[in-house]
């Protein structure tokens, strides 16, 4: 998606070899109109699939992810990410390790937003090593429901998350696709 492309090189900002900061218009500041962008983009792409819920984790991936429920209709379920586990029969829980905080939550939703007819849409901000995915699938199947696809704003190719998903037959659409973050010079895959 060439505005997304254009907008992390001229504002995102490489941390090091492993990291790319885009807090000036995806996760501290958001620029809505991108995200109603991104939404149309992602909708475009997965609509006519019978989807009936589209899901993120929170908290960076909500933006992109409400406009995107908006424009196929249908709503929203923001993955809760807890601390501590609970024991309790009316939610499902699983664990994942943060890519950018090395902490280890356990992601948590209500059994009320999800059932096993649901045909969910994933979608979150970055894809790295796919931690977060793997997650929310996990919960996704454990209900009996189905992962439609997920749809990511930037990829980090480089990482392993991409070859993870791509390998278990998922259907990964992202907008901007990374190829190198080294040297602190952004690189996008052709
Ligand atoms: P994964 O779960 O795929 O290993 O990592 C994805 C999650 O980690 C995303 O939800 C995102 O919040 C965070 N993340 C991973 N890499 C980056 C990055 O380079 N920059 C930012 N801002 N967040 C990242």
């Amino acid at each position: 998606m060439k505005l997304l492309e254009d907008m992390i090189l001229e504002k995102g900002k490489v941390i090091d070899d492993n990291i790319l900061k885009v807090n000036s218009f995806i996760n501290h500041q958001v620029d809505s109109k991108l995200m109603k962008e991104i939404g149309l983009e992602f909708s475009n792409y997965f609509k006519n699939r019978g989807i009936t819920r589209v899901f993120t984790i929170e908290s960076s991936g909500i933006a992109p992810a409400v406009m995107t429920s908006y424009e196929l209709d249908v709503p929203l379920v923001i993955l809760k990410k807890q601390i501590s586990s609970t024991l309790d029969d009316d939610i499902y829980q699983t664990k994942i390790k943060s890519f950018t905080k090395n902490i280890t939550y356990n992601l948590t939703i209500s059994k009320d937003y999800i059932n096993s007819n649901d045909r969910i849409l994933i979608i979150d901000d970055f894809l790295a090593n796919g931690e977060a995915s793997k997650g929310a699938i996990k919960i996704i199947e454990n209900a009996g429901a189905t992962v439609v696809g997920i749809g990511i704003v930037i990829e980090k190719s480089f990482q392993n998350g991409r070859n993870y998903l791509d390998n278990l037959g998922y259907d990964v659409y992202s907008l901007a696709r990374i190829k190198s973050l080294k040297n602190g010079k952004i690189e996008f895959l052709d």
